[in-house]
């Protein structure tokens, strides 16, 4: 039984601070990026190190608490905490260091995407990662990692050199090509599934000036636009990166007031190549469309890119999302797409299609867990609202939606879009590489300690 004597015992142990529900911070501590999802944890573990992550692991485990980790906080389904146990939270492990001689990053388990683009960006390097800075690297990783750097240079698994490893048992291991070889593959993927990664060993590449950013167009337009970028991707250099985004244009600055409110199709783009060829390889974004109701493609620094969406997406908003790995955008998908995103409920709910080709598809589909390497894009359908009340509304809109291109999709989709949708979406998702996940599992963490996640059963 959990009492308070093990519970001060615990918090003694710790050099970061224990937070329980009757403590001031408790409501603060325990919010996810996700307001949709609410859930009380006991006990909230800020582990300041790898020797309060092996104790809140230990801790979790001899008392029999439902234990969650927590990197970013920003999983969909709020993954990252879980109702009446204890969540090890890894926020203040922020430690990033840069080799630049090896073009190597060593990062935290506790660190943001923006975190590790601001610390990268002073050496004119980046690690291929996601698209909104607040992100956390830990949890994305874990499940796969894709933005706008993945078809140059691959998803953040295919960049993962090392990783430490705090297992169920508490023991700590570093995971490799050359050690744990087992852990290693099943880690590029599999999500939080088998131990607490307390730090990241990336390969960097050389980014640092980017030409990008959005270009919108109406949503009449938006069939045209969108066979085009499906004819167009294959034949694009792989320096060149745009993904496809539904939506409506938000009623806020820096948005020109003519066109708020207005149903949408964007394409926002990244290139990567040198800054003279730049203007060349978005010429077909610029020439081959109809006019766009606004171009913002230009130069930046790719961590400006990086936070572009930011100021849209604050913490606290309600999100519901249903993903799907695409492999062919036939005519009636794009009418689908069109027709439902013109019904969404929100400025802010939308539609994207991330590019997972070029680097993505020279690994193997069995060479990490991640086995989807044959589609052509991860797809996210989000509703997102900064009103409670219209959550209903956001997840009748988001079924509604996914339900009708669904046929046209394959069977799973990337762990980090899914909400919790039963064990038959996680086996779609991993498909051949499914059986030896449970088989690590079994090895390395044959309770299921780590179950609050897109959970692989232990075979
Ligand atoms: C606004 C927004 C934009 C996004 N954009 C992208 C994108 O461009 N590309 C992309 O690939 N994904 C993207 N995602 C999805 C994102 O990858 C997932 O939400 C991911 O789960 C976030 O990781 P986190 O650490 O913030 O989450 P958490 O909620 O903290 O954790 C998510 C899961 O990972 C586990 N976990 C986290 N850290 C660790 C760790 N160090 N060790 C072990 N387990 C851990 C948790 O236990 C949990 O199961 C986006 C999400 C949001 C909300």
């Amino acid at each position: 039984m959990l009492n308070e004597t093990k519970i001060q015992d615990f918090k003694a142990r710790l050099r970061g601070e224990l937070i329980q529900r009757s403590d001031p911070e408790y409501e603060q501590a325990r919010q996810l990026y996700n307001a949709m999802i609410d859930k009380r944890p006991l006990l909230i573990a800020r582990c300041a190190d790898v020797a309060d992550v092996i104790a809140a692991v230990r801790f979790g485990r001899e008392n029999d608490l439902l234990t969650a980790v927590r990197g970013g906080g920003h999983n969909g389904p709020g993954l990252g905490s879980c109702n009446d146990g204890l969540v090890i939270d890894l926020s203040p492990l922020k430690g990033i260091r840069i080799d630049p001689a090896k073009s190597t990053v060593r990062a935290e388990g506790g660190c943001t995407q923006g975190e590790v683009d601001h610390a990268t960006h002073a050496f004119g390097l980046a690690v291929p990662a996601g698209i909104v800075s607040t992100t956390g690297i830990g949890g994305l990783t874990l499940g796969g990692g894709h933005g706008y750097l993945a078809r140059r240079y691959g998803l953040t698994i295919d960049n993962l050199i090392e990783a430490d490893v705090v297992l169920a048992d508490g023991s700590l291991v570093t995971a490799s090509v050359s050690q744990h070889e087992d852990l290693f593959w099943a880690l590029r993927g599999g999500g939080g599934n088998f131990g607490v990664v307390t730090s990241f060993l990336f390969k960097a590449h050389p980014v640092s000036t980017i030409f990008g950013g959005p270009v919108f167009w109406e949503l009449k337009d938006a069939p045209t636009v969108m066979a085009w970028y499906r004819d167009f991707l294959p034949k694009a250099p792989v320096e060149l990166s745009p993904f496809l985004h539904l939506g409506t244009v938000p009623a806020t600055a820096p948005f020109p007031k003519e066109i708020w409110g207005k149903k949408n199709c964007a394409l926002v783009a990244c290139y990567t190549g040198p800054m003279e060829k730049a203007e060349e390889a978005v010429r077909p974004i610029r020439q081959e469309l109809p006019p766009p109701i606004l171009d913002w493609m230009g130069p930046m620094p790719f961590p400006a890119l990086q936070s572009l969406f930011d100021p849209l997406l604050p913490k606290g908003l309600q999100w519901y999302w249903k993903g799907d790995f695409v492999r062919e955008l036939p005519d009636q998908a794009i009418d689908l797409h069109r027709e439902h995103i013109a019904k969404s409920p929100s400025d802010l709910s939308l539609m994207h299609l991330y590019p997972i080709d070029g680097a993505v598809h020279e690994v193997e589909p069995g060479g990490t867990a991640w086995s989807c390497r044959d589609a052509t894009w991860s797809m996210v359908i989000a509703g997102i609202d900064s009103d409670p009340a219209k959550a209903e509304e956001l997840k009748t809109w988001g079924r509604g939606y996914w339900q009708a291109v669904h046929p046209y999709n394959l069977g799973g989709a990337y762990v980090n879009f899914m909400m919790e949708e039963g064990d038959e979406r996680i086996r779609a998702t991993y498909g051949d590489n499914y059986d030896r996940l449970a088989a690590i599992k079994k090895k390395y963490d044959p309770t299921n300690f780590f179950r609050v996640n897109q959970n692989i059963k232990p075979a």
